[in-house]
Order: C-alpha cells, then sequence, then structure tokens
C-alpha cells in the first residue's frame, strides 16, 4: 500500500470511531449542558455557586463545539457536491476569513484567472479555506501577511503526483500563504495525521489539516505543502478542474468585406 492509501484508511477508521463516540457524547452533553441553563437561570448572579456554574457552562460549550468538530470530521454531514467556482468560493469566504484572522493579519486574495470550478461542496470548501486560514493565523502570533491564491495546473503524465496515482490532466489550484513562523521537517512528516497537534491542550484539535486531507482527497485531488522555517508557509490544494464549457460561437461579422476586395 503507498503511504496515501494507508493514510486514507487510518483516518477513516479513526473517522467511524471518531463519529461513534462524538454521537453518545453529544447527547450526554446536551443533558449536561441544558441542566446547567436551567441552574443558571435559577441561582442568584454574582454569588461563588454561579461564578462557578458558569465556568461549567462554558466548558460544556466548548466540549459541543468539539464534538460538532469531530463529527464533521469524520463527513456526517450531508454533502452536495457541485461544479463551484472557485474565485466566487473565495470570495464568499472573505468576510468570515477576515473576522477570523482578525485585525493584526492582513488578508490578501488574488484570483487567478484560469481557476474555473472544482466539483466540491460548498460547505467542506469554506472549511478547508477556514482551516487553513486558521493554522495561518496560528503561525503569526504578531501579525503578518496572509494570501489566498487560484489557478489552474496542468499535470502530466510524467509528474511524480501522477506517479504516486492522480489522474493527469488539469486541475484547480487554491493556496493558502503565511508570513509566518513555518515549520521544522519534523513537524511537516505529521501534519495531516488526525490529534497531531504543536498548539497545546484546549488550544489545538490536531483535526484541521487531517480534516483538510479527507475533503480534498475524496474530491480526487491532493495537497501540497512547502515551508520555511521563520519565514512562512504555503498549503496548496489541487482539485481535479471541471471542463469549462465550451465558447459560444463566434457571431457572424456584420459587415462582411465587399467581394473581390
Ligand atoms: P491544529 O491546528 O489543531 O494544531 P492541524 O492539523 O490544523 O491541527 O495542524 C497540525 C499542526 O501543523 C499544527 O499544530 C502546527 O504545528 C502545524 N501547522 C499547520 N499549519 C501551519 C502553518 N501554516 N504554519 C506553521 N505550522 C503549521
Amino acid at each position: 500500500l503507498d503511504e496515501q492509501s494507508r493514510q486514507g484508511q487510518k483516518m477513516e477508521a479513526i473517522g467511524r470511531l471518531a463519529s461513534g463516540v462524538a454521537h453518545d457524547f453529544n447527547n450526554l452533553l446536551t443533558v449536561i449542558n441544558g441542566y446547567t441553563e436551567i441552574l443558571l437561570a435559577e441561582l442568584p448572579p454574582g454569588g461563588r455557586a454561579h461564578q462557578l456554574l458558569r465556568e461549567v457552562w462554558s466548558a460544556g460549550e466548548r466540549s459541543a463545539g468539539l464534538t460538532r468538530q469531530l463529527l464533521s470530521f469524520s463527513h456526517k454531514q450531508v454533502l452536495r457536491p457541485q461544479d463551484l467556482d472557485l474565485n466566487a468560493a473565495v470570495a464568499g469566504a472573505e468576510s468570515l476569513l477576515r473576522r477570523l484572522i482578525g485585525e493584526d493579519i492582513q488578508l490578501v486574495t488574488l484570483p487567478g484567472a484560469d481557476a474555473g470550478a472544482a466539483h466540491a461542496d460548498a460547505g467542506q470548501l469554506q472549511q478547508v479555506l477556514m482551516n487553513l486560514s486558521i493554522n495561518a493565523r496560528d503561525a503569526m502570533p504578531t501579525g503578518g501577511q496572509l494570501t489566498i491564491r487560484t489557478g489552474a495546473f496542468d499535470l502530466g503524465a510524467d509528474h511524480p503526483r501522477a506517479r504516486l496515482g492522480a489522474p493527469p490532466g488539469r486541475y484547480a489550484t487554491l493556496s493558502v500563504s503565511d508570513t509566518g513562523c513555518g515549520m521544522s521537517v519534523e513537524v511537516k512528516g505529521h501534519l495531516f495525521e488526525p490529534f497531531f497537534t504543536t498548539k497545546g491542550v484546549g488550544k489545538g484539535t490536531g483535526l484541521g489539516l487531517a480534516t483538510v486531507f479527507g475533503v480534498v482527497q475524496s474530491s480526487g485531488g491532493w495537497v501540497q505543502v512547502e515551508s520555511e522555517p521563520g519565514a512562512g508557509t504555503t498549503v496548496c490544494v489541487y482539485l481535479p478542474q471541471v471542463a469549462a464549457p465550451a465558447p459560444p460561437p463566434e457571431p457572424p461579422p456584420s459587415t462582411r468585406p465587399p467581394r473581390g476586395a
């Protein structure tokens, strides 16, 4: 088995486990959070009990967020793949991404005229953009620039990626670059592993890039990472490009040159 399909199998097993646990856990959380809210409403605000219970409530909410992320990681959402215009998808996510990265980071979008469309689920593509942008943000704690580029790439039959099994042809590309801390070779080797994180307890789940990997692989594409410690990182997503519709036939010239001229 090659590395990609081994990774795919591992992710599927973890996904099945995670979604089972997340589902049951979510039911329990609904009870915990529901009663906490009732108690909060009954306790006089300002007191110590109210304050402690607020902590319980906020931890409960964070847990619910984590189970939601686990469920989405294991592809338990309903997917509606469609021919998605990549530039429109980026433009549609811009204001959300801006809010996500904060004011110290400048967002620059460079839509490529040849990016075209890819067959993907709009929600999943937005998730990919969000996960990559969150990582870029976290790599630039003192600010910097986040650049989102789209374009196209022709995969030739002799390209290493084609030898790994990607069908030769045209791919739409979506890359997210940051001017952040970059990563070591060691970190780069574990990037796509579920639950691999260097962000510390309560900050990272280690599911961001594993999710990106899963989404992109199930759409028939791949992810490439280039990083230089101290300089920044570019994560590029390749998705099979949907063939552009044939251009309409040339309209007949309205004025014909006179015969024999
Ligand atoms: P999480 O963000 O929860 O840690 P990810 O799977 O998204 O999980 O990322 C795994 C790890 O990869 C991160 O903890 C970080 O060490 C590294 N990483 C990912 N993206 C970047 C980036 N743009 N710059 C530097 N390191 C990164």
